[in-house]
């Protein structure tokens, strides 16, 4: 039986993917600079006997490992950068091994570890003539800025049948929904540089403009479509208060369900920003840094892989689980408690506010507990060969949903 090939597979090797996790979550890298995360994930790829093609021409750390032939052909996508700011011992408290360095604050040390296991689990049952076809991992650099665009302009992608992906939540489910399409642009706006005290009336300020621009951004909230977002940061501001500041950069990400309505919204910003150019004398250059289209989502796969995440175990937390959980609660205010908590799934609240946060307890718990069970709930679940449903499976069972159902708006976009 397939299943039982790809299970005892994963359990027989599980402990050289919970040390491959730790491993990248004390290597953290942030996106494209994931030299060491691609290059263990390689080297373990190799040794269950992967053929590993690197990728580094497209995009520098990307590869893929392929075992099999023909039809069909099954991907995996796995990635590893971590985000910058986040650096963390293993720790109930907030303890940085490197201040302001980076870390792995969205299990993303996880994420491919858990797919190669996947692969190697297919790999496997593919070995015994179970199953035919072909089987192929992506390593995938910055998730956190959109790298697989890139790939797939390249082609990297021809020929899958299905591609697969998965990423760390407070639940364990069959995301059956898309997510946002995004643009990612940055501003960059250029004035006269002038004393701001003996002589401002000779100056033209670029801060004033990126200011003036992010007000008008924020004016133009009421006139889009709710479901739309526009973020931004401001970059670059100028070197001292006392002198006008000839350069400023903002980055804005403009993101939407749907890219036809991203595309014009994108269009308003770059109007916004050229009346805020005209307004202060400066001039502006703008420049697309990337973007992706939404996604979406496969309900037929979502049916399959719902049915195989019912058969794998639910993970069954310990003492040392809800030792931690204390912990982590008791170093929490109110807010931090009911999401720390409900990372165990001791409280049903949202954890979504503490994904990409600097705060600890998201990272603690990846680091800590989650690498090491969540993983597996994971990797056991690739897609195997079975007839599609053909009704709905039935409603919530534990922490599992049914795919399918909308789950709340959640900005759940690819950075
Ligand atoms: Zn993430």
């Amino acid at each position: 039986m397939g299943k039982d090939k790809v299970m005892n597979a994963i359990e027989a090797s599980k402990e050289r993917f919970f040390g491959l996790a730790a491993e990248i979550w004390n290597r953290p890298e942030i996106s494209y600079q994931e030299r060491e995360s691609a290059s263990l994930q390689k080297a373990t790829l190799r040794e269950f006997g992967f053929h590993v093609v690197e990728l580094d021409r497209i995009q520098n750390h990307a590869f893929t490992a392929e075992f099999g032939s023909g039809s069909p052909v099954i991907g995996l996508l796995g990635e590893f950068d971590a985000l910058p700011g986040l650096s963390q011992k293993v720790s109930t408290v907030q303890e940085p091994v490197v201040a302001g360095g980076p870390g792995h604050g969205c299990g993303h040390n996880l994420l491919g570890t858990a797919c190669m296991a996947a692969a190697t689990g297919l790999k496997a049952a593919l070995e015994t003539g179970c199953l035919k076809g072909t089987v192929r991992y992506y390593g995938c650099p910055a998730e956190e800025q959109v790298g697989k665009p890139v790939l797939a302009q390249a082609g990297v992608f021809a020929g899958l049948d299905a591609v697969l992906c998965w990423h760390p939540a407070d639940i364990n489910t069959v995301a059956a929904y898309g997510t946002n399409a995004s643009v990612e642009l940055v501003f960059r706006f250029k004035g006269v540089a002038s004393h701001a005290a003996q002589v401002p009336h000779l100056g033209r300020s670029a801060l004033d403009a990126l200011t003036l621009m992010s007000v008008g951004v924020e004016f133009l909230r009421e006139h889009m479509p709710q479901s739309a977002r526009v973020h931004y940061i401001v970059s670059s501001g100028g070197e001292r208060p006392n002198i006008v500041p000839r350069s400023a950069e903002g980055h804005f990400q403009v993101r939407s369900p749907r890219m036809r309505e991203v595309l014009p919204l994108v269009r308003r910003v770059v109007d916004v920003a050229k009346g805020a150019a005209l307004m202060t004398g400066t001039q502006v250059e703008w420049e697309v840094l990337h973007g992706c289209h939404d996604v979406l989502p496969n309900s037929v796969i979502s049916d399959v892989l719902y049915d195989n995440l019912k058969s794998v175990p639910l993970p069954v937390f310990d003492a040392a689980d809800r030792d931690l959980a204390a912990g982590l609660a008791a170093y929490s205010n109110d807010d931090q408690k009911r999401a720390t908590l409900a990372l165990f799934g001791i409280d049903p609240a949202s954890v979504a506010t503490l994904i990409h946060s600097p705060l600890h307890e998201s990272i603690g718990y990846w680091g800590v507990g989650g690498p090491y069970r969540r993983p597996r709930m994971s990797a056991t679940c690739p897609i195997w060969p079975r007839p599609p449903r053909s009704t709905p499976p039935p409603g919530r069972s534990g922490s599992v949903r049914t795919p399918g159902r909308p789950l709340p708006p959640r900005d759940r976009g690819s950075v």
